[in-house]
This record gives C-alpha cells, sequence and structure tokens, in this order.
C-alpha cells in the first residue's frame, strides 16, 4: 500500500477529467487523475464500435477554452469518428503536458471522507491509497456497459462484443453471420457498417428508435473558415441555448402554423439533420398533439426509405413520443434493411429466450450466428458513481442515500459528502445537451468555487439538505412537464432491472441552468454550507 497525498483527486480522464486537471493545475494545486482505461478519452476511448462518431456537429464538440488549437484544430467531417475524436483528446492531453498526472489502469473503488481530516481517502484496484481534500468524479454519465442477463451467454462458441467495450484491434466480420441486440445510438450507427462487411447481419429489435438523417460529409474549405471566424459567437450563442446547440430554436408551437408551413419547416430541418429537427417547434416535447404531427412526418420518411413494407412498420416507432428516447442520428440505418443481406426480428412480442452455443433463440426460433454485438447501452448518470463505495459524513453510503434514486444539489454536489462534486451528475442538463457544454460549464463552475475556498481558507463545503430537496423538487416538477414520462428510457433508469424509476437529468436547458449555477456562486455559495 502506497500512501499519496494531493489537493484533488479526480475520478476518470475523458473530457471532463481532462478540463478538471487542466484548471486544478493552473489554480497551483497538487493533483491526479485515476482512470480505469488504459489512455485518456473516457467515451471515446472505449466505444470503438464501426461507425462510432459524435452526433452533435465536430466543430462544436471541441473544448472552448483552446482557442488556439480551435483555430489550428482540423475536423475533415461534419460528424467526426470515434478515432478522430480520440486523436484530439490525446493531443490536448500532451499539448498541455498533462500526461504525467494521469493514472492509467486503474479503478477507484473506495471513497470516504474522514471528518477527523477533512479529507478523502481513495482506494483503487489495483490496490493504492491517495488522500486529497477534494475529490471530483468524472466518471461519466455513460460509462459503465449494460449487458442484460441472457440465460446461456456462458455457452455461446461464436465471438460477442458490447459496443462500450469494443476491443482497440477492432473486428473483422468478414464472412460472418452477425446478431446485433438493440436498435438505440450504437446500434443505429454500426449497423449500416456491419452490415456491410458481414456475410449476414439479423438485427433483434425490442423497441424501433426515431432516427434522423446526419447528412455527414467532408466540411469545406470555406465552412471551415467561416466558422473559425464565427467561433466566439457560436461557442456564446451555444453557452446560453437550452442544449448547448448553435441551431436556431424559435419559440413558436407547432399547432400555431398551417400545416403546408409545418411540412416546410419539419422538411426543412430534416434536411439539416441531426438534433436540429427536435428545435423545429418549442412544444414537440411538451405538447402531446404538436409530438404526434412530428412523429407522423418521421413515419413517412421511414416508409419512403425502407422498400418492404411490412419491415418499414416494424421500425416506425409507435409505442413512445418522438425524441422522448434520445433521438438518433444515422448514416443510411433505414436504407440498410434493403439489403439482401440484413434480417430485422422482433424481440418485443416474443423476447430472446437465451443464448445457445450457436447463436440467438428468439421462441422456438434458434438464428445461428459467428458473432453476436451487444448495443445494449449503459446503465446511464448513476452507474459509475455508484460502482464506488462512497461514503461522507457518519460513514452514510451513497448507495443507501440514492437506493431510491439520486439526489443532488444542481447536479455537482451532494448533502453529507463534503468536498466532494460529480461533473454532468444526475439533476444537472449534463446528457439533453452537447455534453461539451455542459462539461465545461461544471468543470469551471468546481473550479471556481475550489478558488474561492482556497482563497478564503475554507475546509468544507457542502449542500445544506434543504436546498438538495428544494433542487431535487425543481428537477423533478420540470421533468413532470414534459412527454419523457411517456417513454421507458435510460434517462429514467427504465433500462437497468431493479434502477427506481427517476429522470435523472434536469430538463430547464443549459443556459437557464448556467444562469441559476452563477447566481448560486454569486451569493456566497447559496444554499451551501462553508465550515
Ligand atoms: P466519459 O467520457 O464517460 O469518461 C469517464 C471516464 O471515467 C471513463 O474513461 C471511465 O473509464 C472512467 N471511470 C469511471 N469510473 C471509474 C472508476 N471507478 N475508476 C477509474 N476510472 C473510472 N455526447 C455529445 O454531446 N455528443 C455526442 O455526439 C455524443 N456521442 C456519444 C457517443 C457514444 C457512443 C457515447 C457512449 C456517448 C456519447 N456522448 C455524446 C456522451 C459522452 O459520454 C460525452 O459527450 C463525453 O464524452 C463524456 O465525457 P466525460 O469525461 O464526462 O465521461
Ligand atoms: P440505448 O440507447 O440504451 O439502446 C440500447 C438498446 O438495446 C435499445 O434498443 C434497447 O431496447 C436494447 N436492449 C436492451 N436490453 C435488451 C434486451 N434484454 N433485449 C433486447 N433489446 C435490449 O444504448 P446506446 O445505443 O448505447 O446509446 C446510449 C446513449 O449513448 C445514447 O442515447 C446517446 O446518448 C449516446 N450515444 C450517442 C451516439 C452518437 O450518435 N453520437 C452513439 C451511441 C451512443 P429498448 O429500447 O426496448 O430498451
Amino acid at each position: 500500500m502506497q500512501e499519496t497525498d494531493f489537493d484533488v483527486i479526480i475520478v476518470g480522464a475523458g473530457f471532463s477529467g481532462v478540463y478538471m486537471l487542466h484548471k486544478c493545475r493552473s489554480l497551483g494545486l497538487s493533483a491526479r487523475v485515476i482512470e480505469a482505461g488504459t489512455s485518456v478519452g473516457g467515451t471515446w476511448y472505449w466505444n470503438r464500435y464501426p461507425g462510432a462518431r459524435c452526433d452533435v456537429e465536430s466543430m462544436t464538440y471541441s473544448y472552448s477554452f483552446l482557442e488556439d488549437l480551435e483555430q489550428e484544430w482540423h475536423w475533415p467531417e461534419r460528424y467526426a469518428k470515434q478515432s478522430e475524436i480520440l486523436r484530439y483528446i490525446d493531443h490536448v492531453v500532451d499539448r498541455l503536458g498533462m500526461r504525467k498526472d494521469i493514472q492509467t489502469e486503474t479503478r477507484v473503488t473506495e471513497a470516504t471522507f474522514n471528518e477527523a481530516t477533512n479529507r478523502w481517502t481513495v482506494v483503487t484496484d489495483p490496490e493504492e491509497q491517495f488522500t486529497a481534500k477534494y475529490c471530483i468524479m468524472a466518471t461519466g454519465c455513460l460509462s459503465t456497459p449494460n449487458l442484460p442477463q441472457f440465460d446461456g451467454l456462458e455457452s455461446y462458441e461464436g465471438d460477442w462484443h458490447h459496443t462500450g467495450y469494443w476491443p482497440k484491434e477492432g473486428v473483422d466480420f468478414s464472412g460472418k453471420r452477425v446478431g446485433i441486440v438493440g436498435t438505440g445510438s450504437s446500434a443505429i450507427q454500426s449497423i449500416p457498417m456491419i452490415a456491410a462487411q458481414a456475410d449476414h447481419l439479423t438485427v433483434f429489435q425490442r423497441t424501433p428508435n426515431f432516427s434522423i438523417p446526419a447528412w455527414n460529409g467532408p466540411i469545406g474549405e470555406d465552412a471551415e473558415r467561416e466558422w473559425k471566424k464565427a467561433y466566439p459567437e457560436l461557442r456564446a450563442r451555444a453557452r446560453v441555448s437550452p442544449v448547448g446547440a448553435t441551431f436556431e430554436a424559435p419559440d413558436i408551437s407547432a399547432m400555431d402554423v398551417s400545416a403546408e408551413e409545418r411540412e416546410r419547416t419539419f422538411e426543412r430541418r430534416w434536411n439539416e439533420g441531426s438534433f436540429n429537427f427536435l428545435a423545429a417547434y418549442s412544444d414537440l416535447l411538451t405538447n402531446k398533439e404538436s409530438n404526434v404531427l412530428a412523429t407522423d412526418f418521421v413515419h413517412r420518411k421511414i416508409r419512403s426509405r425502407v422498400n418492404d413494407p411490412v419491415v418499414a412498420e416494424m421500425l416506425c416507432p409507435k409505442d413512445h413520443p418522438l425524441g422522448t428516447k434520445r433521438l438518433c442520428v444515422d448514416t443510411d440505418y433505414y436504407e440498410t434493411y434493403n439489403r439482401d443481406n440484413v434480417a430485422l426480428v422482433d424481440v418485443k412480442t416474443t423476447p430472446i429466450n437465451s443464448i445457445v452455443p450457436d447463436g440467438i433463440r428468439v421462441g422456438d426460433t434458434v438464428y445461428p450466428l459467428d458473432a453476436i454485438v451487444f448495443a445494449t447501452g449503459f446503465d446511464a448518470m448513476t452507474g459509475a458513481l455508484l460502482n464506488i463505495d462512497i461514503r461522507g459524513r457518519g460513514g452514510i453510503a451513497f448507495r443507501d442515500k440514492w437506493a431510491d434514486g439520486p439526489s443532488s444539489y444542481l447536479g455537482v454536489a451532494v448533502a453529507g459528502f463534503p468536498n466532494l462534486f460529480t461533473v454532468t451528475g444526475p439533476g444537472s442538463p449534463s446528457v439533453l445537451s452537447n455534453m461539451m457544454v455542459s462539461i465545461e460549464q461544471h468543470v469551471e463552475w468546481i473550479a471556481d468555487c475550489i478558488a474561492h475556498m482556497e482563497k478564503d481558507a475554507v475546509a468544507t463545503i457542502e449542500p445544506k439538505p434543504e436546498a438538495e430537496s428544494t433542487w431535487m423538487a425543481h428537477v423533478n416538477q420540470l421533468a413532470s412537464e414534459m412527454l419523457y414520462q411517456e417513454s421507458n428510457t435510460w434517462y429514467l433508469g427504465a433500462n437497468i432491472p431493479g434502477k427506481p424509476r427517476v429522470f435523472l437529468p434536469y430538463v430547464g436547458g443549459v443556459g437557464h441552468y448556467r444562469t441559476v449555477c452563477d447566481d448560486v456562486a454569486a451569493k456566497g455559495y447559496e444554499g451551501f454550507t462553508l465550515a
């Protein structure tokens, strides 16, 4: 056991942890990042499945604090692929000389607050022990892969992989019969790629998802130049926008325009691609009638892209409002079902009952497969935090405190756990935004808070229980006014058996949330106890 003492321990070396380290070093603090993977990148280190790329524009999916780099960096495509994003974060880490402060291949298993010393003790696997005044969880919202408990998986004789834990050396599906379980964003990106390589692909679909075309392609020189010129203004606009984006979001209901105008607007948004579509009207996620109009438009698009009308109907989501499961963004997803080597199997009516040595059994039918891809998602937002045994004042366990769902003040700190911060934690906008914008906002707020504490020699900061309760009531109240409740999603924990059904992110908008956080800080960290 080696004991090492720092001002700050940061758990996780994705975009959050890396920026947090940079801010801590800028404040003159000693900091160590502890990361389970063999290198940095988080999401973009683990998710190497075929077709993995961002679905917000590359030009906006990067740090804004590195103004030189944003002018220098060339993003070749409108949506950057995983390897390009990984290359970017690797470059940032080297450029800022941060690698020596990042300890990889080390998983944090315990974090305990010592009330006598006001310090955190962090224990890892392989076993080491660290102490620090501050403990910052940059553990990611989508970093704990969910592998459902399928009977017989251990008997399977082919290869299987989870999209969120993909081998670095890649997987060659040539000449193979492949099965993929799931039709969320990961599956929708990988299905066209796997279908193009494999001998045959069977897609096991429980719930069809809405997907909008990405219209990916190279970024032209002129567009890149214009974008770079406008960067300060675009970044500023994203910071105060509802979802951290630069697209226009008019405050107008879909019900307040004529059918012809609505059709034109939906068509224009469809042709712009990606999340623009959801911003066509301000009430698509609050008004069922408006949502039905958008749903009808997308259903017609799906039917026009898929040749077989039976398959097209299977692909049209009808059990949840558009956008209440995270919208997917695709390249040739629906067209892939027009290929002769692709089959779609409904596993809602008859679920997968087991994995057998040579494939997947659904009811009485065995689908013989040489390889299986589980695109079955993540234990989102709370999974990575609850995997660590975090103990606060009086030995209270995070796992107990959050047994009925997470409770947090601003999604950034938790009552009873002094000097512990969660980057993009539940109760903050995080996953409902371009996460780069939310990550930077949280990291900067936490760094300012720590700077304030260091300047005034404050030993501890922690939320007051009543401030936390009021915030959670607000988070839940706003969520209850949205259509999100009508859908079984990871936003609600519904994808993990036994997980409490609580809407996890804050729907109040990135811009509004920033104002709330800034006001809290301006009022001397209102709602927190500083000791
Ligand atoms: P992560 O990148 O998840 O990093 C967390 C790190 O913490 C991981 O490396 C993990 O290994 C480490 N860790 C966790 N627990 C421990 C522990 N106990 N000990 C040590 N290390 C630990 N967002 C967007 O805004 N736009 C997109 O287009 C987009 N695309 C995505 C595509 C995929 C496939 C996925 C899964 C997510 C996507 N996201 C997207 C969300 C994405 O997670 C965020 O944008 C962002 O990368 C999160 O960064 P992070 O540092 O907060 O978390
Ligand atoms: P996901 O959206 O949770 O999708 C998981 C899929 O697996 C769903 O279709 C789910 O069906 C299915 N599934 C789970 N358990 C199953 C079972 N037992 N039997 C059959 N099907 C089962 O996960 P994801 O696709 O990995 O995406 C997670 C999030 O990561 C996204 O929402 C997004 O935020 C982010 N992401 C972004 C991109 C991008 O485009 N940039 C790409 C990948 C991921 P049900 O719907 O019925 O539960």
